[in-house]
């Protein structure tokens, strides 16, 4: 399931191939993955180019040179594929740009749980979509993570996995931030002191980077990640304690039975 670490991804991606190129037609391959009608879309983009991409949580923008942006969301089984050869389309292509060029740029998505819409403007959107801050943006700080933590109740992990909390994250990523922060996936909000919170926060964005930078070079995560050892019973990285597993936010949950309190 894409988390903030793979959209970012998608954002580079279609940055660094799908910017700048006249859009000669829009090739929907299945309807139910818009939003909006059909010729809403082709009226938005053809003839015109993207010209910037803009990332939120999960959220993907890309800015026409016209009123509109493209918005992606990547559901379960999202993901974006450029290429020139028609030979290389992706099996579960839904949407194609064709580019006058000859390039395409296909909006994936087996499961279809994702979705292509168009938006005036992405910060509306990311209010009406009631999104939480991103975790990587500067403008975040601990102050306002802090601020999110004392006003809620219930599991930390629930928290963290609420978009409208913190946009981006998911199962994977919370377990990892927990993991790393020492912290249970089941911890009341309320019963994090100040260290454990800054300890959480940093995690977050460690994570968050790390995995980007290695996504982005096409490395492995690192075995003393928890998500490469996502199986109970099996010995934690950090501790040799034994992993396991649970339910929280009806999401099946890893961690580490010894040093996660
Ligand atoms: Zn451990």
């Amino acid at each position: 399931v894409p988390e903030l670490p793979e959209v970012e991804g998608y954002a580079r991606y279609l940055a660094s191939h799908a910017l700048d190129q006249k859009i000669a037609r829009v090739d929907l391959r299945d309807e139910r993955i818009l939003t909006i009608p059909k010729r809403r879309l082709e009226r938005a983009v053809i003839g015109r180019k993207f010209r910037s991409v803009r990332r939120h949580g999960k959220h993907l923008f890309a800015s026409t040179d016209g009123e509109t942006w493209l918005h992606l969301h990547f559901g379960m089984t999202g993901d974006l594929a450029y290429y020139i050869d028609p030979a290389k389309e992706p099996r579960f292509a839904r949407v194609i740009f064709d580019f006058e060029n000859g390039a395409h740029l296909a909006y994936e998505d087996m499961r279809l749980f994702g979705y292509v819409d168009l938006v005036r403007d992405p910060d509306e959107s990311i209010r009406d979509l009631g999104l939480g801050p991103d975790p990587l943006d500067p403008a975040f700080g601990l102050r306002a993570f802090r601020g999110l933590l004392s006003r809620r109740r219930g599991a930390i992990k629930s928290l963290l996995m609420s978009q409208d909390v913190i946009a981006g994250l998911g199962n994977l990523y919370v377990d990892e931030a927990l993991f790393r922060s020492s912290i249970h996936p089941r911890r009341p909000v309320d019963g994090l002191d100040a260290e454990e919170a800054r300890t959480l926060f940093s995690n977050i964005r460690r994570i968050l980077q790390d995995v980007i930078a290695r996504h982005a070079r096409g490395a492995d995560l690192s075995r003393r990640y928890l998500v490469m050892n996502r199986e109970e019973g099996e010995r934690c990285p950090a501790c040799g304690g034994t992993i396991k597993r649970t339910v929280v936010f009806g999401r099946t949950t890893y961690y580490c039975g010894r040093h996660q309190k």
